[in-house]
């Protein structure tokens, strides 16, 4: 029996490549300590595995930005709007790589960056291949072959881990219409060919490639590509190990399939779905020599392995195929969790009583191999220890009384009919909100927060350390709040936010606030490029002891006499974006925090705010993967979004906010939602996500973005209102919103005041035209 990781998180225990890389994007750094950065950290991961004890340790899960724009980059898909960047600059790989991602505007450039999704239902995002008609590959960089090098250097034989060929395809879009992209893989596979020589040259045993596009509902000719791919590489490569994994889900419909690849190894999730191994030892696999990968210990959730649950399906597997067929793994690479528990340190945040029911990415390493030893009864004295200390920390965690509110059960128990309903239908409130708002045609507002400077954050640090005193922070946060009102009205926007600058996060803030929460002090996982999150652990029952949001938002709408919205974060997205308990359906947690949020609506609305946005970026990426699972999630879904915003009378408004989304399959239900606006980010797909609701003839109100705000770039009035037009050309008129992709506390001040203006700008444009 072997063990295996499928990735290791590579933002550095510390952070340290975010730091790195945010430091050579502002010049402060130059290219060779950005890249000694991600060298130490490779390092420091193949070593950690190491010792560890893992067998098969996998390189190329690092990247300075994402593993998909990597393999663009890699089998040279660089889009034509790049090209003259690369001959008129002769820009290195990384600045190129860094191009794509976040745009390019220096030097008279002006070049937009690529488009970026969510990886399946996670809040990891990656940057979307583009493909068109005439697409050529050619092997542009080999990346994988210089940190395979590299860690045999550090004397390891590290086994390669690369994105394979119809998933990225299948992950791509077509950018001109009369082909489907799968049709590329003829031209794609010599360029895998062509690398895989290469890593078999420099003698790699294994190598993994990540099909997760096999946790999807795919067609039989699709199917039939997975086949034809690898049996191609098959039979250039016969000796080459091949591991194939796929996670978040099982293989389903694709079963027959993936068992019949010419593959070696074959991986399975088997938190997500553990039944999946009996379907497997069930049929005729067993008499093969292909191995099984157990993913047994989670790589999306921070909950400490139940050993004894594993142990049962690990056995299982060795009785029927025997342990040289079995290796034991994480259920999908470890970027999905926090480094290190080891570095939380701080008992008045994860209490000692929390702590020991945990585990971050490096226990997990430890975890898969105790797992192997367990079941191989290798060193039967100390891992004898380590089972009872893991029963121990199960029992404790499932006993606690930590984790029971009844007074939140009994609310969610008595929840009725009318609770997820406003009191008239959108017509109705139409009518009495415009009465009661007089605000103009293409209102303006923005998603609602502005820069957080390094000094606003400063502010916490200092507040959190004692170099500032409560009063001293809150004058702080009142007068960037005071300003960010005044600039607003005098830069015409009509519907302003307070700014969120009290805010480190959209969900830990509210999360710091509610019952049934706790929090790392260094839990940060990669949520894109340098950007990272720190997911809150929801662990019991949740409530609301005291108001969140209403002394902020009352304030700055005393500072004014112009509508400032009220900005909460939606029950699903909280859900979404925190690690949540496993001891209960999540659609139960969803409730709970539906109803947390509702009273915060009520209270808001009673404090005299007349438009409160719910944001919900994550509804979309909660979708289960496979169609057949999607109604069950949309229907608790939508129905907690209902409840949080029922509260309240028809003049008052409602907004959403989404962002990253196609909406596509799921429109019917977001018109369920029923919110009176719905902002969406729009601006990098030029419109196109508009067309859902155009279809579908959306009553409600909406905001498509126009201000791409995931990179520096700023754009002109003109290039607005272009974009608006192509919304005016679908939607009609009075129920558009003219605001940013998405809140604004990633950019810079300068460049946002600039933006927001020419934003304001093309608004009055509009209202010229029409
Ligand atoms: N209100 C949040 C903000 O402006 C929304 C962020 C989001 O959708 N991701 O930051
Ligand atoms: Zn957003």
């Amino acid at each position: 029996m072997r063990t295996q990781n499928l990735g290791y998180p590579r933002i550095g225990s510390q952070r340290e490549l975010k730091k790195a890389c945010e430091q050579y994007w502002s010049g402060k750094i130059p290219v060779q300590q950005l890249l000694q950065t991600g060298k130490t950290i490779r390092n420091q991961n193949w070593q950690l595995q190491k010792e560890a004890g893992i067998d098969l340790i996998p390189c190329n899960d690092f990247s300075y930005y994402d593993q998909v724009l990597d393999v663009s980059i890699m089998v040279g898909a660089i889009p034509e709007r790049y090209h003259s960047l690369m001959e008129a600059k002769q820009l290195p790989d990384i600045d190129l790589l860094f191009a794509m991602a976040r745009g390019y505007q220096q030097d008279g450039q002006d070049v937009t960056a690529m488009e970026m999704t969510k990886w399946f239902d996670t809040n990891y995002h990656y940057l979307v291949p583009e493909f068109t008609a005439n697409q050529t590959f050619t092997l542009y960089n080999t990346k994988i072959l210089n940190e395979f090098l590299e860690a045999k250097e550090s004397g390891i034989n590290a086994k390669p881990v690369l994105l394979g060929p119809v998933s990225y395809l299948l992950l791509g879009k077509e950018k001109e219409e009369g082909f489907h992209r799968l049709e590329l893989i003829k031209k794609l596979l010599p360029v895998y060919l062509e690398i895989i020589s290469k890593l078999d040259d420099a003698n790699a045993h294994y190598i993994q490639f990540d099909e997760p596009c096999l946790s999807l509902n795919l067609s039989e000719a699709e199917q039939k590509v997975f086949e034809k791919a690898y049996r191609e590489i098959k039979n250039r490569f016969p000796h080459l190990h091949i591991i194939l994994a796929s996670y978040f889900e099982c293989y389903g419909d694709n079963l027959q399939t993936v068992l019949n690849l010419p593959v070696q190894t074959i991986h399975l999730d088997l938190v997500r779905y553990p039944t999946q191994l009996d379907d497997i030892l069930a049929t005729d696999f067993v008499k093969t020599k292909t191995n099984l990968s157990l993913g047994v210990v989670d790589g999306r959730n921070i909950w400490k392995n139940d050993f004894q649950q594993s142990l049962s399906l690990i056995n299982k597997a060795v009785e029927k195929i025997g342990s040289d067929r079995v290796l034991i793994a994480p259920s999908c690479s470890l970027l999905h969790v926090p480094c290190d528990l080891d570095l939380e340190t701080n008992d008045k945040t994860l209490t000692p009583e929390i702590k020991p029911w945990l585990a971050f990415a490096k226990q997990k390493i430890d975890e898969v191999v105790t797992l192997k030893q367990l079941a191989n009864n290798e060193n039967a004295e100390a891992v004898s220890i380590k089972m009872k200390e893991n029963i121990e920390a199960n029992e404790s965690r499932k006993t606690s009384i930590l984790i029971h509110n009844n007074k939140v059960k009994e609310r969610v128990a008595a929840i009725g009919e009318k609770d997820d309903q406003r009191i008239s239908d959108f017509s109705t409130r139409k009518v009495k909100q415009r009465k009661a708002l007089g605000l103009p045609m293409f209102p303006t507002t923005t998603i609602g927060s502005f820069p957080q400077t390094a000094e606003v954050r400063s502010w916490r640090v200092k507040l959190k350390n004692g170099a500032l005193t409560q009063q001293e922070y809150d004058d702080l946060i009142a007068k960037e709040t005071t300003e960010a009102i005044r600039w607003q009205e005098e830069t015409g926007i009509d519907v302003l936010v307070h700014g969120e600058f009290e805010r480190n996060d959209m969900v830990e803030y509210f999360g710091e606030q509610l019952g049934g929460f706790v929090f790392s002090k260094n839990g940060w996982v990669q949520s894109y490029g340098s950007r990272c999150v720190k997911p809150p652990i929801i662990y019991g029952d949740v409530s609301r002891p005291a108001p969140m949001t209403l002394r902020w938002t009352a304030f700055a709408q005393s500072l004014t006499k112009q509508w400032v919205k009220g900005m909460l974060t939606g029950p699903v997205t909280i859900l979404q974006w925190s690690f949540v308990r496993n001891d209960q359906p999540r659609s139960e947690t969803c409730t709970q925090i539906a109803l947390a949020i509702r009273d915060e609506v009520v209270d808001l609305e009673n404090a005299g705010i007349k438009i409160i946005q719910i944001d919900e970026p994550a509804i979309r990426e909660g979708l289960p993967l496979r169609k057949e699972n999607w109604q069950e999630y949309l229907q608790w879904a939508v129905k907690a979004f209902r409840i949080s915003a029922s509260g309240v009378k028809d003049d008052t408004q409602i907004h959403t906010h989404m962002c990253y989304s196609e909406f596509n399959d799921i429109i019917q239900n977001i018109a369920d939602m029923d919110a009176d606006v719905i902002t969406i980010e729009c601006s990098r797909s030029q419109m196109e996500l508009l067309d859902a609701f155009a279809d579908f003839k959306y009553p409600n109100e909406i905001g498509p973005g126009v201000y791409d705000i995931h990179a520096p770039r700023v754009p002109s009035k003109e290039e607005m209102m272009l974009l608006m037009e192509k919304a005016m050309a679908v939607v009609p008129v009075e129920q558009l919103w003219v605001n940013p992709d998405c809140g604004l506390k990633t950019r810079h001040w300068e460049e946002t005041r600039t933006a927001l203006k020419e934003m304001v700008d093309a608004a009055k444009g509009l209202r010229l035209l029409v």
